[in-house]
């Protein structure tokens, strides 16, 4: 049976090593690191996703900026106070949570944040940047966290097959080009999957390390696994409960219960992914005050 990657410990430990951190920069620097998180109308997961964002920052003592505006808010309104945290020497993040109203374009929102405060790491500087390999920059929280599963379950990355099902902006893409750079948290082989790979099993199969990131149930099946790989799923699907009535239950894109028996080590769903991506923020914005105030 493969071993259980434990997101929400690896988390914890993250998160605590956050908490030291902002007790440091107060301590010696005089700093308290700062994330504005931008909401823009009345989206329940979104509004969701806000709020735990704001709990994060109360536990690890970021100080945390929240902005809720109308559905209604124009594009101009909202590049407008882009630009005043931009200039905000307290806000050392800025996160605008999508998905935006249909009147504001998403783009034009993200290249105006300033990209040493991308602390998201869509703004095109920080894609570039993560293709080049220059660690100063933001790299995207669910792919960051995703590296650091793969980082602390193999010790030595150097040479491993690395494959990605999935080439989205937001994780195919990104952890395709983070795991294929010559540093000791990647330097893998990298082989990309999508909807036009005729015969994906045949690149799964190769895999000493399964990403999968399609959203879709039962993409990969036991079938597809190599003996002894690492399988992180990154999918949330949300599926009819087995018991049967309304009920739902949130399955990844992996058949968990067959492939953990194949797998060496695999991402449950949920407490997989999922609990790493906001830590992963909070550990973006310390790191976004520390290049700000020219901390090493
Ligand atoms: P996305 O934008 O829909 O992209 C899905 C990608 O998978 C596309 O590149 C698509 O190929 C490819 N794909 C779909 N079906 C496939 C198949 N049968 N074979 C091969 N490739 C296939 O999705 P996303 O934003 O990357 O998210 C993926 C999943 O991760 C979703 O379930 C999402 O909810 C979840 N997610 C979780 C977290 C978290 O924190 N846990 C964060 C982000 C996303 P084409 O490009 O050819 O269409």
């Amino acid at each position: 049976m493969a071993h259980i990657i434990d997101g929400k410990k690896i988390s914890q430990e993250i998160r605590e090593q956050i908490i030291a951190d902002v007790a440091l920069l107060k301590e010696k620097n005089n700093l308290q690191p700062g994330l504005a998180v931008v909401l823009v109308g009345d989206n329940p997961a979104s509004a969701l996703y806000v709020r735990m964002k704001k709990k994060g920052c109360e536990e690890t003592g970021i100080r945390s900026f929240e902005h809720v505006l109308p559905g209604a808010t124009s594009e101009e309104d909202l590049l407008h106070l882009v630009d005043r945290l931009n200039g905000d020497s307290s806000v050392n993040g800025i996160l605008v949570q999508l998905p935006l109203p249909e009147q504001i374009s998403e783009e034009k929102i993200i290249n105006r944040i300033n990209p040493i405060k991308d602390v998201d790491g869509f703004h095109p500087v920080n894609v570039g940047k993560i293709v080049i390999g220059d660690d100063d920059c933001f790299c995207p929280c669910t792919p960051y966290g995703i590296q650091e599963l793969i980082a602390r379950t193999v010790p030595d990355l150097k040479g491993k097959h690395l494959v990605v099902v999935g080439r989205s902006n937001i994780v195919g893409k990104p952890i395709a080009n983070m795991m294929l750079q010559k540093n000791k948290r990647a330097n893998c082989i990298v082989t990309v999957c999508h909807t036009a790979t005729k015969d994906i099993a045949h690149y799964t199969r190769q895999a000493d390390i399964l990403v999968v990131a399609a959203g879709r149930p039962n993409t990969v099946t036991a079938d597809m696994v190599k003996p002894g790989a690492v399988v992180i799923d990154v999918g949330t699907n949300r599926v009819p409960h087995p018991d049967g009535g309304d009920k739902t239950r949130v399955v990844g894109d992996v058949d968990y219960e067959r492939v953990s028996i194949v797998a060496g080590a695999i991402t449950p769903v949920p407490g997989g992914v999922g609990p790493m991506t906001i830590t992963m923020l909070l550990s973006n914005t310390v790191k976004a005050c520390r290049i700000q105030n020219k901390i090493r």
